[in-house]
């Protein structure tokens, strides 16, 4: 497969809103429909491009994947699941760590035995990977009332059917006890140990490894650590990570970017400098005439992808620095070397001459 960017595909950029695509896609469709150019192989590999890109993009699920992995995202897990394929896939790992490998069921009483945690950490670990301990709370069948939360007895309010039925006229509604909320019984005496709620709270702690290159937002599943159900099933923990910022270096997927300032003499000159990368020093060429806000990118240098199949690069922005003060000496330096310029160092000049041309143009 040939490869093409799904927002350049569509000419919109990577904010666009769902709006936006939309209308992008409708409008480029119709350039490149095959009716409208037949005999046109290359409006015929357009059309096609259009169409994927909108296929992905026009889906929240399928857009953010690509976001976060490209094509490769979309392609790579056997389609569908995706992004959490591949976390199911990635959880296997802590599956045979912890013994026994539970699938999910997917029904609704599975579900409620799932617990979830929170953990943050810091950019660092993230980008590196980690062992962590996670404090948690689960719930268990409280042993001394056997899960019933105390002695039960039949709901006087509906005689233990569960349902009340009021007549109206010729017609019967039922709806469920508000007593008992269709249980059939109330409690009669709490259970002194879980306070009538069937169940116990319990503090656990467990050490986990958090791989390399994992990124917020993304979950880990921790099997067999969840709630434990009244039939002594037990549900998984998840582990929602939230990255803290840091101070110099910004993520996006795999990528690092990261600010350089640079002195503005060396970016008229070109020179070197030393370069802080996430694993340790690197020399960075400055160009001669190095634009402020110029990007230079750093192979490699970035995360490695949670797979380990890629690693993402290092994306130096430069910041030209100007002298906070000049000493008389270097401010008469500068003005002889703007005057040696000339016309050159007066450029602006030319520049708004020629716009100042076009507006004028309209007056006539
Ligand atoms: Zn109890
Ligand atoms: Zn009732």
């Amino acid at each position: 497969m040939e490869d093409f960017e799904y927002y350049s595909a569509l000419e919109i950029d990577r904010n666009a809103s769902a709006e936006e695509i939309k209308r992008a896609y409708r409008k480029m469709a119709l350039k490149y429909h095959p009716d409208k150019n037949q005999n046109n192989p290359e409006a015929e590999a357009r059309f096609k491009q259009i169409n994927e890109a909108y296929q992905v993009l026009s889906d929240e699920n399928k857009r953010s994947l690509y976001d976060r992995y490209g094509r490769a995202g979309l392609n790579s897990h056997g389609g569908g699941g995706g992004f959490e394929t591949m976390f199911e896939d990635f959880a296997d790992v802590f599956d045979s760590f912890f013994g026994g490998s539970r699938r999910r069921q997917g029904t609704r009483s599975r579900e409620q035995l799932d617990i979830a945690v929170e953990l943050e950490i810091s950019f660092f670990e993230a980008v590196f990977g980690c062992k962590k301990s996670v404090r948690y709370r689960y719930a268990k069948p409280c042993i001394a009332c056997g899960g019933t939360g105390g002695v039960r007895k039949t709901c006087g309010y509906c005689s233990g059917r569960g349902q009340v039925y009021q007549r109206q006229g010729f017609m019967t509604f039922s709806q469920t006890c508000p007593k008992c909320r269709g249980q059939g019984s109330v409690l009669e005496t709490l259970c002194k140990e879980c306070s009538g709620k069937g169940s116990i709270v319990v503090d656990d702690e467990i050490d986990i490894t958090i791989p390399e290159g994992v990124d917020r937002g993304q979950r880990l599943r921790v099997s067999g650590k969840g709630n434990v159900g009244a039939g002594g099933a037990r549900g998984d923990l998840y582990v929602l990570i939230d990255v803290a910022e840091d101070a110099a270096f910004v993520r996006r997927e795999n990528d690092i970017y990261v600010e350089a300032p640079v002195f503005f003499t060396m970016c008229a000159l070109g020179g070197e400098i030393e370069m802080a990368t996430l694993r340790g020093k690197r020399t960075l060429e400055i160009p001669r005439g190095t634009r402020d806000r110029a990007q230079i990118v750093l192979n490699g240098e970035g995360v490695k992808s949670l797979n380990g199949s890629m690693t993402g690069d290092m994306i130096v922005q430069v910041k030209i620095v100007y002298p906070a003060k000049l000493t008389a000496e270097q401010e008469d330096l500068l003005r002889k070397l703007h005057e040696s310029f000339g016309a050159e160092g007066t450029t602006h000049t030319g520049f708004f001459d020629e716009i100042f041309n076009r507006v004028k143009g309209w007056f006539r």
